[in-house]
Order: structure tokens, then C-alpha cells, then sequence
């Protein structure tokens, strides 16, 4: 069966580049959840466009293959990981932007287009793509289009869903479908745009996107406040948002993480805070000022040990870089599971404590940072390669904070998606009742269920 799908691509799509050594399929194996143990790829196909797409599904239903549709594989839920027996459909090489349309402030493009390549070309005509997954300079927005990706100014300018005016895809059956146009308002029917946003390739390939841009915003202006608390910190988030600011980012590290990134590149960071806060504001000229003003306030207020101000652009970017480089600096400790949990902005201080009482109980090491502004943060549990205790350790704490999330109103993923890692806590977030209904949506676009099996639903 395998065999002669493999031969049915290679006859019917003559130009198709289609991996199939072990190195190759190894290779595409797996994403960033290092945690996460994928399948083996049956083989690798790079298609170049979107009639290589349609015609790999069509074979894929006629041959009953199941299809993995992958981007830059930089997903932290399982998403892009291999499925055994199954064909990944990898969509980097369509990689072009198509179209900048100034008039109506949107940017066609492909999915494999590297999120910096995009903002990049934007920005060269004035313009700005906001969605700034920390992963920006590897990932892909197809992919951020599977996973609805967040990012660091999502406190301001709302996730790639918020983005996304129109997709052109494929659907299990080979059928090509444009979901919308360029309109900024458009009712006509049910909203198959935001329903396949998010949707991590079990709904339908993504070929090309038709994406918001903005005016660009004025440079940021930046300040950094250290905690003696968790506690502290998330008092002053939860200050922020009561009193309306709209920073363009608000983000925490805490400790440990600080101390990860302090060790990489001796930055010399207060390695004695519990905690620090990054925040930015995009607003013109003194409004600027007048916002940080009153977030320096609200610190300060909370018990911030200090609050200082970047002095210039290039301090303010490399302080982004510093946050950036978070995830990167705690693995370094080892195998690293970064978690994404999430909860009602005001919750956030019942959030940092139950990760701390958590990490504490379970006798795990973690480092906490993440988008605070929006209540998404990314504990990060970090054990020695080969130590199963404390692998399971790890386990047994992420699962307790799943159900601890769930709880307080929040949930298992803000931004990185269920993919094959929390699968089996979508039912006790969501119940029964709306994940039968999301089986029947998958059911009526994919009734073979060959797009992505054992992801998501
Ligand atoms: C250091 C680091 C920092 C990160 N920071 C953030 C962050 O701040 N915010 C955030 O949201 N994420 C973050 N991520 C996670 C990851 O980068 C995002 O989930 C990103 O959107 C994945 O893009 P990708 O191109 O790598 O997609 P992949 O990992 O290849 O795929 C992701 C999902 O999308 C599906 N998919 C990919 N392409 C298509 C397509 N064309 N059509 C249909 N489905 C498709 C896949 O099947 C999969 O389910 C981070 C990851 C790392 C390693």
C-alpha cells in the first residue's frame, strides 16, 4: 500500500522533490517538543506549490495515507512531529511573499515565508505584521497559522487569528477553497478562516494567506522592573491591566530563568530578583513616557526592588533579545518540557503561585517566563537527560498544573497548541459536549481523518 502511494507520487507529480532515505525522514521527525516521542515518516515531500499540494492529497485519499503538514517544525506541542506510516508535507519551499498591497493594508503570501522574512519586507514599505512569536526569525507562518501563534505584542495587537483575512487551502480531498478576500468586513457564511486558524493541519493545508498589516508603530520605549516576589510581579501585571495601560509588551522571567540566560551570556542581570517585567510602549511621543510613567507606578507599587528605563534603541532591542533567549538558555540545563498554561489576566498571581507550589511539591526544576500581559506563561520544567525520575517528576507536575489551570477559568495552552502532547486534556477543559463537537467538524473535512492523525481532537 505504502509502496505504491509512493509510486503513484512519483508518477503522477513528476517534478515532486520526495524524501524517503532514513536520514531524510529522521530528519523531519520531529519538532521542538523534546519531550514528545514521534512516529517514523513513511516519506518527505517539499512540494513548490499549490498544485503539488492538491495532487499529494488527492493520492493521499485514494491511497489512504495519512498527511502531516509541516512548516519550520519550531512547534512545542507535537503538531509537525512525524506519524508512523504517514506522509510529511513539508511547505517551506513555497516560501514567497506575493504581495504587498498598500491600498488596502494587506500582505499575500505563502505559507513557508520565515515570520522576521515577513516583517522584514513590511517594514521596508513603512508597514507592520504585528504576530512576534518569540520564534520569529525560524518559524513559519503557515505554521503560526496552524497553531493561531501568539508573541510577545499580542497584549496589543492580538494573536495571528486577529491577522488572518482570508486563506486559500487544500482540503483532505485535494479540493482547493479560498475561505475569504481582502474585505475587513465579510459575514458571508460561517467563518472558515478563523475555524482552520489554529486548527494545527487536521483541517486543511494552508497555500496561501491574505494577512492584516498596520501602519508602523513609533520605536518603543522600554522599561525593566525586578522583584523581590513572584507574588510582587504578578501584582503588578494584574495593577497594569485594571488600570487600562496597553503596553505593546509585558512580559516576566523569574529567577531561575534570569539566572539561565545570565549564565549563557553574562549580561550581568539582577540575579537576585525573584522576578523582572519588560515593558514597552509603541504609543507617539509623550504618551510613551506618560504609559511607562504609570506602569513604573504600578511596580513600584507592587514592591519592585528597582525599575530603570533603556537609555536607547539598541538597549531596548537587546533587552527584547534577552527574553528571547529564555527558552533557548534553559535548555541548555537539559531536557527541557516548556509548558504554556494560561488564565484570566487578574488570575495571574494565583498562576505564578501555583507553578512555584507546584515545582516546589513535585521537586522539579523550573523556570517560569512568558507573555504575563496576556496571563500565558511558560514554565519550564528541566531534568538530566536519562534521569526517568525526574522525567516523571515533570510529568506528574505538568499534569497537576493543567488540572490547576483549568480551575481557575485558564487553560492547558495559550498559544502553543494541544497537538499530541495534551491531547488528553482537551475533554477536561473543554467537556465532552464541545469536543464531540469538534469531532464532527473533523469528521465532515476529513471523513478518512488522513490530515494530522492523533493531533488535536
Ligand atoms: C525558542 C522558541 C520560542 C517560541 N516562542 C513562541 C511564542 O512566543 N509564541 C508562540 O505562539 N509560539 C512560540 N514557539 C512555538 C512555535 O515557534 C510556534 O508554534 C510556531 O507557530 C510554529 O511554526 P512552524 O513554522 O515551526 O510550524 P510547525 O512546528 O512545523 O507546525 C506547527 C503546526 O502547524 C501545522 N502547520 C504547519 N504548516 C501548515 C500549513 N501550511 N497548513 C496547515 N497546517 C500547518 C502543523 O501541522 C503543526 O500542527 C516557540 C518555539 C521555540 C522553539
Amino acid at each position: 500500500m505504502s509502496a505504491a502511494f509512493l509510486e503513484a507520487l512519483h508518477r503522477e507529480i513528476p517534478g515532486l522533490r520526495l524524501l524517503t532515505d532514513v536520514a531524510d525522514r529522521e530528519s523531519y521527525r520531529r519538532d521542538e517538543t523534546a519531550h514528545h516521542e514521534p512516529g517514523m515518516p513513511l516519506g518527505v515531500a517539499l512540494p513548490a506549490d499549490t498544485g503539488e499540494v492538491a495532487a499529494i492529497m488527492r493520492l493521499a485519499t485514494e491511497h489512504r495515507v495519512a498527511v502531516v503538514p509541516r512548516g519550520a517544525g519550531s512547534g512545542l506541542s507535537g503538531g509537525s512531529a512525524g506519524v508512523d506510516g504517514a506522509l510529511t508535507v513539508v511547505m517551506t519551499r513555497l516560501d514567497r511573499v506575493l504581495e504587498i498591497d498598500r491600498g488596502n493594508l494587506v500582505a499575500v503570501v505563502q505559507p513557508g515565508v520565515i515570520n522576521a522574512d515577513l516583517k522584514a519586507a513590511v517594514a521596508a514599505e513603512g508597514l507592520f505584521y504585528a504576530p512576534d512569536p518569540a520564534s520569529y526569525e525560524f518559524c513559519s507562518i503557515g505554521g503560526n497559522i496552524g497553531t493561531n501563534a501568539g508573541g510577545l505584542c499580542c497584549v496589543k495587537y492580538g494573536v495571528t487569528r486577529d491577522a488572518v483575512l482570508s486563506l486559500e487551502v487544500v482540503m483532505a480531498d485535494g479540493t482547493v477553497i479560498r475561505t475569504g478576500g481582502r474585505n475587513v468586513k465579510d459575514v458571508a457564511g460561517y467563518s472558515l478562516t478563523h475555524l482552520i486558524v489554529g486548527s494545527q493541519g487536521t483541517l486543511a493545508i494552508v497555500t496561501e494567506a491574505t494577512l492584516r498589516l498596520r501602519p508602523a508603530p513609533p520605536p518603543k520605549q522600554t522599561l525593566l522592573a525586578f522583584f523581590p516576589t513572584m507574588d510582587s510581579a504578578g501584582v503588578a501585571v494584574a495593577a497594569m491591566t485594571a488600570a487600562g495601560l496597553e503596553p505593546c509588551t509585558l512580559e516576566l522571567m523569574d529567577r531561575q530563568t534570569i539566572a539561565a540566560v545570565d549564565d549563557w551570556h553574562h549580561l550581568g542581570l539582577d540575579r537576585e530578583a525573584a522576578a523582572l517585567l519588560l515593558v514597552e510602549s509603541d504609543r507617539p511621543g509623550e504618551a510613551a513616557d506618560v504609559e511607562l510613567e504609570q506602569a513604573a507606578t504600578a511596580c513600584t507599587d507592587a514592591g519592585a526592588a528597582s525599575v530603570v528605563r533603556a537609555t536607547d534603541p539598541m538597549e531596548a532591542d537587546w533587552l527584547r533579545q534577552v527574553r528571547r533567549m529564555a527558552y533557548r538558555a534553559m535548555e541548555r540545563l537539559g531536557v527541557a518540557r516548556m509548558e504554556d498554561v494560561g488564565a484570566p489576566r487578574a488570575q495571574l498571581p494565583a498562576l505564578l503561585a501555583a507553578i512555584e507550589r507546584i515545582a516546589a511539591a513535585h521537586e522539579v526544576r523550573c523556570g517560569t517566563f512568558g507573555h504575563a500581559g496576556d496571563g500565558n506563561l511558560h514554565p519550564t520544567f528541566v531534568w538530566d537527560r536519562g534521569d526517568t525520575a525526574a522525567e516523571e517528576r515533570a510529568h506528574a507536575a505538568c499534569e497537576e498544573l493543567y488540572r490547576a489551570a483549568i480551575a481557575m477559568g485558564g487553560t492547558v495552552t495559550g498559544e502553543h497548541g494541544i497537538g499530541a502532547a495534551r491531547r488528553e486534556f482537551l475533554e477536561e477543559q473543554r467537556g465532552p459536549e464541545a469536543v464531540a463537537v469538534m469531532r464532527a467538524i473533523k469528521k465532515a473535512l476529513d471523513p478518512l481523518g488522513i490530515l494530522n492523525p492523533g493531533k488535536v481532537v
